[in-house]
C-alpha cells in the first residue's frame, strides 16, 4: 500500500496552471481545459493517484489557489 494518495477535484479547477508550472512531473493540463494527475484513477469527477514518495506534488498543491490538491498520508489528510 502506498504512503501517500493525491486526490484532485478537476470540477473545481480554474486551469490556472499552477500545479503543472510547480510540478510537470505530475500535473499536466487536459484536453477538456483542466489539470489532471498524470498516471492517476478517475474517481467521479476525481483524480486519485497513490504514490510512495510526494516529490514536488506538495510544492503543487500548496501552491493551488482554489486548495482542491489534496494529499492523505494514510488516513490523514496533510493538505
Ligand atoms: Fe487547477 Fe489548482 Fe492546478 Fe490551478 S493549481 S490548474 S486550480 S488544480
Amino acid at each position: 500500500m502506498a504512503k501517500f494518495k493525491v486526490v484532485l477535484e478537476r470540477e473545481e479547477c480554474t486551469a490556472c496552471e499552477s500545479c503543472v508550472e510547480a510540478c510537470p512531473a505530475s500535473f499536466e493540463m487536459a484536453d477538456d481545459g483542466f489539470a489532471l494527475v498524470k498516471d492517476s484513477k478517475r474517481v467521479g469527477s476525481n483524480d486519485e493517484l497513490d504514490l510512495d514518495d510526494l516529490g514536488c506534488t506538495k510544492e503543487a498543491a500548496e501552491g493551488c489557489p482554489v486548495n482542491i490538491i489534496h494529499i492523505f498520508e494514510g488516513s490523514k489528510k496533510i493538505i
